[in-house]
């Protein structure tokens, strides 16, 4: 990675300027090659430091820091999941992070990390169906119309050459909301009354809907033979998506176990059930699909690592794009060890 100039000025990416950066590249490329940084960190996989997200839960949702590290570099994010946010006007998710590097301990990049979550939820979602997806999938069921829906679309549709989405939402509003910016994209849009109705013809099965609590979104009999169910909605401990039949007809692929088995749908589960880790069948070590007829499932609750990717991949744009601001985050005394007198000079200076 690139060592910016001044490391006493930390490059800061604002929401004004991270909607600048995806506005200049483009959705659907900076989601494409957001997906080459996450193949070449899972495919490294056991170089990071991994530990399951610290969560902290209340009634209303969880607020949880996610750090990881390849030695080199330190990322964390802090990001929360609160359901009911969106009908009080607030976001459900919000983000934010820090890439660090590890020689020094300062920061190299602080950025907004809503977009970014939403820009690197999709392209893992891409990832996992590239590789589990049937081959010549075409159509996709999107079950939650919120927040995080067009950029699943478009990063399936750009990596992984969906040409037809079947939106339903509880709430028409937001497959309305949908359906109009998928359609400005250029995709076909199909409006869905049901769940039932939109899993119909699909050859992928994307839901990410929130709710705290057990939800089934899906039932075993909307599941048939063959497809990819890309659970992105359960990521916390008692909120999950699926009815459990469907977890038993599935072969599960999952992100790094011991997070996944607090918080995705396989919690329900007995602790012996057999699952897969996604980054051995990134980097060829597991078969992902074996056959026409078998269910993937790709249990997806958001790692670290998937952060710590999409961090690097922002830090490599700064100079490219020049979408940042200098932030003035670290006290940096001449004498490092005179860190009163930087204050006391500041004192003098101001009166
Ligand atoms: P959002 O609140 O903007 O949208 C959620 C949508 O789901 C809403 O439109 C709501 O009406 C709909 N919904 C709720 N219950 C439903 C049901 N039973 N059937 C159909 N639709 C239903 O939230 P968002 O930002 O889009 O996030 C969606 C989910 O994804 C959240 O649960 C969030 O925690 C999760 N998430 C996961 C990851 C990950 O890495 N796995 C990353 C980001 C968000």
């Amino acid at each position: 990675m690139t060592p910016p100039s001044d490391l006493a000025m930390v490059p800061f990416v604002s929401v004004e300027n991270m909607m600048r950066l995806v506005n200049t590249i483009g959705p659907r490329k900076m989601m494409a090659e957001m997906v080459t940084y996450l193949e070449a960190d899972f495919r490294r996989w056991p170089d990071f430091d991994k530990t399951p997200r610290v969560a902290a839960h209340s009634e209303e949702g969880v607020i949880e820091l996610m750090p990881t590290s390849d030695g080199e570099h330190y990322g964390f994010k802090y990001v929360n999941g609160h359901p009911a946010n969106m009908q009080r006007g607030f976001q459900t998710v919000t983000a934010f992070g820090v890439l660090a590097r590890v020689a020094n301990g300062y920061p190299v990049l602080f950025t907004e990390m809503t977009i970014l979550t939403a820009l690197r939820t999709a392209a893992t979602s891409a990832l996992a169906a590239k590789n589990l997806a049937p081959k010549g999938a075409s159509v996709m069921a999107m079950i939650g119309n919120g927040a995080q829906c067009e950029f699943q679309a478009l990063a399936m549709a750009e990596v992984c050459g969906i040409t037809e989405f079947r939106l339903y939402d509880i709430d028409p509003a937001a497959t309305e909301k949908a359906a109009k910016n998928l359609s400005a994209q250029g995709l076909k849009i199909v409006k869905c009354a049901t769940g039932q109705e939109a899993v119909a013809g699909a050859h992928i099965i994307t839901t990410c809907t929130a709710d705290k609590r057990n939800a089934t979104v899906l039932t075993d009999n909307m599941v048939g033979a063959g497809v990819h169910i890309n659970a992105i909605g359960g990521d916390c401990p008692g909120k999950t998506e699926l009815h459990a039949d469907i977890l038993h007809r599935a072969d599960i692929f999952v992100e790094y176990p011991p997070q996944t088995w607090i918080e995705g749908e396989i919690q329900v589960l007995d602790k012996d059930h057999p699952i897969t880790e996604l980054w051995q069948v990134i980097d060829g070590q597991i078969e992902g699909r074996k056959d026409d007829r078998q269910i993937t499932l790709f249990d997806c609750v958001g790692f670290a690592l998937e952060d710590f990717s999409a961090l690097r991949y922002v830090y490599e744009k700064l100079e490219e794009t020049g979408h940042f601001e200098k932030l003035d985050l670290l006290a940096d005394p001449d004498d490092p060890r005179d860190l009163f007198g930087m204050v006391q000079r500041s004192h003098q200076d101001t009166h």
